[in-house]
């Protein structure tokens, strides 16, 4: 039903129809009791009068995923890993990513400065890693939490000197949830006082049994600072990852989580997000959390200008109407209505839910009063 009557929209609204058409005349509509109003007008009604209107959902997003099929095992193609490193604030993830990065520049493979856009590409011989960055320490709190859904792989930074720390447990326990495999990596081991053998007893006490002792965690002593075996510690990423066999279809529509985002004086609403299915392309129509829009154009962690990117990919991309948040998922759909519907959709899901919890507040203020 697209029209309702004064009287019938004033019962409902437990108002009298005195008080509607009072409003109705507000806004230059002339109307009796017996008047037919349209949706809109109707609409407007309720919301002037501080409702909300359950308003006929064009396309949910459980009807836009209807096409998310399953891939078939022709479909699915070998992709790089996902890595994060964690563990204790000042055990070297910084240090350990600088160390990565620099490995991978001195074999020539790529010069020049990486852009920071939260994540990373080394080469290893023929083969890729991705690493998503941990910035400061809140953002890497968010990523740990959010992380865990989009690594496969998980370094866990242990400083010689130092042992087991409380953030080391927390690490160990979110990459246990998430069923992350843990790669330890016990840094620092060129400091006077380093004692891998104490790191490993400890990491036992944690259900982490190393290799070397019959488990099957893997530790690779490294030094950060000295660049001492960071290509081995790459290496028992590739090995893990292989066991792991990951795979993705590029030759779907793409869909992934978006990384960090950031609202650019110049370039407007910036993310970067990891592709961890399908192939995204300049020109496609992206949705993420209430943020959507025409990829204008993707960057890649070299700073470079690309028209695609396949599974396991991080890209900048240009383009959407808001700033999403990372951890956010985003997918790409077949044009702009659908990108619009969604979105509107998610805005009205929020507002209704906003509007409960402020009747909620006020309900509660009332009963505080009595
Ligand atoms: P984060 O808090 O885990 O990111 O730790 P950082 O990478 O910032 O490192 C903390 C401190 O430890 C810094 O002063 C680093 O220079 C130092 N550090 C990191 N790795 C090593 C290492 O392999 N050997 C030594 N001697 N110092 C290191
Ligand atoms: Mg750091």
């Amino acid at each position: 039903p697209n029209e309702i009557t004064v009287g019938e929209l004033a019962s409902r609204m437990k108002k009298s129809p005195a008080e509607i058409i009072k409003k109705l005349m507000l806004l230059g509509i002339m109307a009796t009791v017996n008047e037919t109003l349209d949706f809109d007008t109707a609409s407007l009604m309720v919301e002037e009068f501080g409702g909300i209107v359950e308003k006929e959902i064009i396309l949910t997003d459980e009807e836009i995923l209807f096409d998310d099929f399953e891939d078939t095992a022709e479909q699915l193609k070998p992709r790089s890993p996902v890595v994060v490193v964690m563990g204790h604030v000042d055990h070297g993830k910084t240090s350990l990513l600088d160390a990565i990065r620099d490995t991978n520049v001195t074999e020539g493979e790529f010069g020049g400065i990486t852009q920071h856009i939260g994540a990373h590409r080394v080469r290893v011989g023929e083969k890729k890693i991705t690493f998503l960055d941990t910035p400061g320490h809140e953002a890497f709190t968010a990523m740990r939490a959010r992380g865990a859904l989009v690594t496969d792989i998980a370094i866990l930074v242990v400083a010689a000197d130092d042992g087991i720390m409380p953030q080391t447990i927390e690490a160990i326990n979110h990459a246990k949830a998430a069923e992350v495999s843990i790669i330890v990596a016990i840094n620092k081991i060129d400091k006077d006082g380093a004692n891998p053998d104490k790191v490993k007893q400890e990491l036992m006490e944690h259900g982490l049994v190393p290799e070397e002792w019959g488990g099957d965690t893997i530790c690779v002593e490294v030094s950060a600072k000295k660049r001492q075996n960071i290509k081995e510690l790459l290496e028992m990423v590739l090995l893990v990852a292989e066991m792991k066999e990951l795979k993705a279809n590029p030759d779907r529509k793409a869909k992934g989580t978006v990384i960090e985002s950031q609202l650019d004086k110049g370039r407007g609403s910036v993310a970067t997000v990891l592709v961890q299915n399908g192939t995204l392309h300049v020109g496609d129509y992206v949705v993420a959390g209430t943020a959507s829009g025409r990829v204008r154009a993707m960057n890649n962690d070299k700073g470079k200008s690309v028209k695609k990117a396949g599974p396991s990919i991080p890209v900048e991309i240009l383009g959407l109407s808001e700033v999403p948040e990372g951890g956010d998922e985003f997918y790409v759909v077949e044009d702009e209505r659908k990108a619009r519907s969604v979105v509107e959709n998610r805005k009205f899901q929020e507002k209704k839910e906003k509007q409960k919890s402020a009747t909620a507040i006020s309900l509660d203020n009332l009963f505080e009063q009595i």
